[in-house]
């Protein structure tokens, strides 16, 4: 018998289905893939499982726990079922820490109010769960406030509390969704460890998060099941349509071309750029340069300085030293002393398309508005004209004009910034995270929107960008951040095929790859990024470096070439 087995669930709102008709079975010990796009119901599927569904939701079918009936149990069932026996992991922790209580009296409660443990036990235990799953000096954690924690180590402290009534069945949605790449490759680790004790449902739109963890997946798309067995089987031989062009869309840091390397001249160039905040160096000393038609991908993990170098190449902050050069003259710091024409060369995206966009104006005026600052004089018509002629080139066409934001899917309002940006015909375009928040078949698609760009019109891109795997398909070259400082820069066929620095080496690793007969992943880089107000001595990836040797922690590397790379390792040879 399965732990759990949901029978034709069907979740309505308004008599509409959003779920239809789901089959799911998890057994003990077992892991299990929900997959699906955004909207395909997925996790609507773990809020009944857990009975957090709002009041106006009517579902019918069965959900059996156990060999109990949950839909229609009474109270006393569902508090022992639901709060003792699965625990749950969010994407976002705050939702599930309680901001005014220290970590250690949140799990002691729970503890607590299950009777699992006396006063004098329970400290204990805590503090053994918190080691568990890999909270350093888990002594110190026991007393720390949430606020205090970086984000892995609230997702690591959520963990703990979802685990420490010793549950059967784990229910993570999207559990790593919001991490880095390193830190996301830690806590799945830790997922792994802990399924020996506890089955695993694993709520996803990531395929790679799948491949590697889940022995069994099940896709839903728009609320029905449309593929359902084992991953290793459903990845070779996908039975519907809709997996196979999910697989299709997931992207790969393991292969594919990127784009042959740019040889024109330079549009753009960085030169030592430092962006201070007060004693916090978030950018030091970097120096690139973009030329036209090109892409150049800046990556990083949150607090390497990607965005804050990027801002200050568009002069929303201040250069504390050093230069940005464009079409051959030195631009100011700070973006209201630039000269109109070059604000309207750079143009920028930003990630978040729905709250970019000013929800009481219609599509036309919010990408007519760069037009009424840059050309008043164009009349009403050839303004109308310019609106449509682009929007078309973003794929949407004049039947947007008259919508509002909030009748766009977050492709089409991504596709609405894109335009807006482009509707100046600008020379750079500096996209940050710029398809982070779209599915996978949307994001290619806005992808190859920005190939087509750049080859009819010789766009140059700086592409910002935390995922690796894009980074492969769309840049021509790519530099790697960390603490604040550029430590790799190269052509990105050398970077992803040979990368030179270990950072990055550990970056490329630790991306999930949507096949599960690969060999199994390196063990996750340990530790995370240091504090910019007080970074390691020497090179400040030493407290992480596998190869750290005594030099590292003496002596910062300085950057050079080693084989045509820009490297800034001691040991880059
Ligand atoms: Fe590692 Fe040393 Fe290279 Fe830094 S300089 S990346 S610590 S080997």
């Amino acid at each position: 018998m399965s732990l759990l087995t949901i029978r034709g669930l069907t979740i309505r709102y308004e008599g509409e289905a959003v779920v239809d008709g789901v089959d799911l079975a998890v057994e003990r010990g077992a892991s299990v893939g929900l997959v699906g796009e955004s909207g395909s119901g997925k996790s609507q599927c773990a809020l009944a499982v857990l009975g957090l569904l709002p009041a106006r939701a009517t579902l019918s079918g069965s959900i059996e726990f156990d060999g109990r009936e949950l839909i229609g149990a009474g109270q006393e069932v569902l508090d022992d079922v639901r709060a003792r026996r699965i625990g749950i992991v969010f994407q976002d922790p705050m939702l599930a820490l309680n901001p005014y209580l220290r970590i250690g009296a949140q799990l002691k409660q729970i503890l607590r109010s299950h009777g699992l443990a006396d006063r004098r036990e329970a400290d204990a235990r805590v503090i053994e769960m918190l080691a568990r799953v890999g909270l350093p000096d888990p002594e110190r954690q026991f007393a720390a406030w949430p606020h205090e924690l970086s984000g892995g180590m609230r997702q690591r402290a959520m963990i703990a509390s979802a685990l420490i009534a010793q549950p059967d069945l784990l229910i993570a949605d999207e559990p790593t969704t919001a991490l880095d790449v390193t830190v996301q490759a830690q806590v799945l680790d830790l997922l792994e460890r802990v399924r020996e004790d506890t089955a695993l449902l694993l709520i996803t739109h990531d395929l790679g998060v799948v491949a590697g963890h889940c022995e069994r997946m099940t896709v839903l798309e728009k609320g029905r099941v449309v593929d359902s067995g084992s991953t290793t089987s459903l990845f070779r031989s996908p039975g519907h349509r809709h997996t196979r062009d999910l697989i299709a869309a997931a992207p790969r840091v393991d292969r594919g071309e990127p784009p042959a390397p740019v040889t024109t001249g330079t549009v753009l160039s960085v030169g030592n750029a430092a962006v201070e905040f007060g004693d916090l160096r978030a950018v030091d000393d970097v120096s690139f340069a973009v030329g036209t038609g090109e892409t150049v991908a800046i990556v990083g993990e949150s607090g390497s300085g990607k965005s804050s170098l990027a801002r200050a190449v568009l002069g929303l902050l201040p250069l504390a030293t050093g230069r940005v050069v464009y079409a051959g003259d030195a631009l100011a710091s700070v973006v209201e002393k630039r000269a109109l024409a070059v604000r309207r060369d750079l143009q920028l995206v930003f990630q978040d398309p729905i709250s970019a966009l000013d929800p009481q104006m219609r599509v036309q005026r919010i990408v007519a508005e760069p037009l009424v600052v840059h050309e008043p004089r164009l009349d009403e018509k050839r303004r109308r004209e310019r609106v449509i002629a682009v929007l078309e080139q973003v794929g949407l066409g004049e039947r947007f004009l008259r919508r509002y934001p909030h009748q766009l899917s977050g492709g089409e309002a991504q596709r609405v910034c894109i335009a807006r940006a482009l509707v100046l015909e600008p020379k750079v375009l500096i996209c940050d995270e710029a398809v982070a928040a779209l599915d996978g078949s949307v994001r290619r698609q806005v992808l190859g929107l920005l190939r087509e760009v750049q080859r009819e019109t010789g766009l140059s891109i700086i592409f910002i960008s935390h995922d690796l795997a894009v980074v492969r398909s769309i840049s021509h070259r790519a530099l790697v951040m960390y603490s604040g400082r550029l430590v790799e820069l190269a052509q990105s066929g050398a970077l992803f095929e040979a990368p030179r620095h270990p950072y990055t080496q550990a970056l490329i690793a630790a991306v999930p790859v949507p096949d599960p007969v690969l060999a199994p992943r390196p063990a996750p880089l340990p530790g995370e990024a240091p504090s910019l107000v007080s970074p390691p001595p020497g090179c400040a990836f030493h407290p992480r470096c596998p190869l750290a040797e005594a030099v590292c922690r003496a002596k910062a590397p300085a950057l050079r070439t080693v084989g045509g790379t820009q490297v800034a390792c001691h040991l880059a040879e």
